[in-house]
Formats: C-alpha cells, structure tokens, sequence
C-alpha cells in the first residue's frame, strides 16, 4: 500500500512558507498482528503545531526533519488485525499528515459515527472545544452578569468560549480580525459586541466602550497589544486564562511590552496559562456538556473544511492570515462506511 504523507522539510524562522513541508510517497508494510490500517478522513491544523515546528523548548516535544508532521487525525479502519477495532471502524488519533498510515491501536480512541458529523471530534467535540469548556469554566469561572472578553473570538476555540460565556448569561465581547468575523460573532453567534482589531484603531477604547462595566474574565488565545488593551480594563478580582499567543508564533525575536504585574497587583486578578491536557481529569463533565449544549442548539458550531489532502499546508499557513472561520480541517476522503 503507497501512502502520501507530509514532512517537516525544515525549521522556519518566522512564518512559515510551503518550504516548510515536503511531499512525498512511502510504501506501507503488511499489516502485522495487533495492528490497523487507517484512511485519514479528516486531518485537524493547529496552531501549537506551529511551536512543534522549532527546536524551542515547550510543553510538546519539536517535530523532527524529515519525518511527518503529526496531529489530530479522525481516521477509518480499512484493514484490521486488531479485535478492538474493526474495519469499518471510525477512530480519532495523534497521527501523521498521511493519507493512509498503520498503527497498533495505541492512543487511538473509537468515534461513534452516528454521534456527530465525524469532524466534529476535531473540533467542538474535540481538543479545541475541551479547550474553550476548561479554560473558561475553571479558570475563568464566569459569573452572571459578568464581562467576559474573548481574542481570537472567531476562531475553533474563541467561538465556543464566547457561546459558553452566553450560556452563564455574561456580557461577551469578542475581537476578531475581520468584519465577516465582527459580523458573524454578532449576528449568528450572540455576542453583544465584537471589534475588528484591524480596522478598530484605538483598541483600548474601542473596548472600552464595549465594555463599560470593565473586564471579569479575559480568555486570551492571542497576546501582544490586543491583551494590553484588555488589561487596562480589569476590575477587581479579574480571572485571566491564558490560552494562546498565537501573535508571538512566528517571531524571530522575544516579545516585549507593557509590564502587567502592576494592574494584576492592584485588581487583585488571577492570571493563569494552561494546557487543555491539565482538565484530563475533567474531560467526561466537558464533553458532556458540550454534547448537550450542541444537541439542545445553544452551541452553534462553524468549520472551515478544504478539500483534498494537497491542501494541508495552506490550511495551516491559512491559520495566520486569519483565513478561518471556527474549526479549520482538511478533509481527505470520505467515510467508506457512510
Ligand atoms: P483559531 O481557529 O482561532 O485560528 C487562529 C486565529 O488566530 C486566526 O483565524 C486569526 O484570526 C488569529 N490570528 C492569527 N494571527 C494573529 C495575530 N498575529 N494576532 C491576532 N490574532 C491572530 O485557532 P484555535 O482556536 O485552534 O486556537 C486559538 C488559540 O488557542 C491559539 O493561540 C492556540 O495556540 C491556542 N490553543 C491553546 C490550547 C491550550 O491547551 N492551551 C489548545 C488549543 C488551542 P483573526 O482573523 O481574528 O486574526
């Protein structure tokens, strides 16, 4: 079996470019006792993967040259010698940028397909929506009546963090890049303000007329001055989740800016980062809750899906340019089993 697949052709130094990856064709061995073969169905592109892409250390090891990019991958099982999981079935795993891959079964986790539309697991129902559920309910712990503002707010986490504040009948204010974006998270999604970070100016006093009770919670997937303006905001006893930064991953030199200590200090607020992989222990009550939110329609979900498995780099590339709406994915083939 000839599977295409995708390595890390080099480390970038800033953004990175279509360099960055490299195609190319292996053949696959018989499939050996225990093991699956799995057809990737849909492969999810993160913006952590972007720190995956150097050496720096981090909470995840670096990828390394010339092996595949690896990520969240929902994948069919075309050929098994593996009771656990028959052909036909649907898993969600951390595997390679790969059409066709194999795998003793080892951290793959089965997917009911009659649960969700299959992409999902990549997405709301997945590790971003897990994210958005933890980072704001245990970090955040929002409150009713409370402000709670959202960066990155368009995005596969931001869009579910701010729908989430909704529910606990907070005021959500989300920024976003885009007046598709500004218009989405207002219209569709609920939010009762948003601000475009690009044509807004003054952002601190864009966001200060958006929220004139002040800032409670602050779910941060971006950094830089977007968050500085944020900050001066604060009111007392503030709860900071820091999410993502994804403003710094693609710089060269060390970000810099204004000191926040001061502010935390005399607000008394609590700024925390987290990894979703801390809340494990928490999963279950989170995808429940996402599972009934989304069931009952208080939770919409939007994705980006291109087509074709050619497509990875740019759907990546794509996450820094702003290209997305909610979940970004690449679908690479249809459900055989459908
Ligand atoms: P998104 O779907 O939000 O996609 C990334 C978005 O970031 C883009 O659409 C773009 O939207 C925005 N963006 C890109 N560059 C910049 C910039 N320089 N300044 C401001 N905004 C920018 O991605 P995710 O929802 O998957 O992830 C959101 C954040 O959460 C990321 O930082 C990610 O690393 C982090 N994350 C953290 C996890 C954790 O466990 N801590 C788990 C999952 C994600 P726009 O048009 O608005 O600029």
């Amino acid at each position: 079996m000839r599977a295409r697949t995708i390595l890390l052709n080099n480390r970038p130094q800033g953004m990175p470019t279509d360099d960055t990856f490299k195609f190319t064709e292996i053949d696959l061995p018989a499939l050996q006792e225990g093991q699956v073969l799995l057809k990737a169905l849909y492969i999810s592109v993160d913006p952590y993967m972007r720190g995956r892409m150097s050496e720096a250390k981090s909470y995840v090891a670096p990828y390394k040259l010339n092996e595949p990019i690896t990520g969240g991958v929902v994948a069919e099982v075309v050929e098994s010698r593996n009771g656990r999981l028959p052909q036909g079935a649907v898993v969600l795993g951390n595997l390679p940028w790969q059409t066709y891959s194999l795998s003793d079964g080892t951290g793959l986790t089965p997917v009911d397909p009659n649960l969700a539309p299959l992409s999902y697991h990549l997405g709301i129902l997945g590790m971003p929506g897990l994210t958005a559920y933890c980072g704001l309910l245990f970090i955040g712990d929002p409150k009713p009546g409370e402000t709670v503002v959202v960066s990155g707010a368009a995005g596969a986490v931001g869009t579910v963090v701010g729908q989430i504040a909704k529910i606990k009948g907070c005021r959500v204010v989300g920024i976003a890049g885009s007046d598709e974006k500004i218009s989405y998270l207002k219209q569709d999604l609920g939010f009762d303000e948003a601000i475009n970070y690009k044509t807004a100016g003054n952002i601190q006093q864009a966001l200060a007329a958006a929220c004139p009770k002040g800032v409670d919670v602050y779910f941060d997937n971006v950094g830089g001055e977007i968050s500085d303006a944020v900050y001066s905001l604060l009111n007392n006893f503030a709860r900071i989740a820091i999410c993502g930064q994804i403003s710094f991953y693609n710089a060269t030199s060390p970000p810099t800016g204004p000191r926040v200590e001061p502010i935390l200090l005399k607000t008394k607020s609590l700024m925390k980062g987290f990894i979703v992989g801390d809340y494990v222990d928490r999963f279950g009550e989170a995808a429940s809750g996402l599972a009934s939110w989304l069931k009952e329609g208080k939770l919409q979900y939007e994705e980006n899906v291109l087509e074709g498995f050619d497509q990875l780099p740019h759907a990546f590339l794509g996450l820094f340019k702003g290209e997305n709406i909610g979940k970004q994915l690449v679908k690479v083939a249809d459900y055989s089993a459908a």
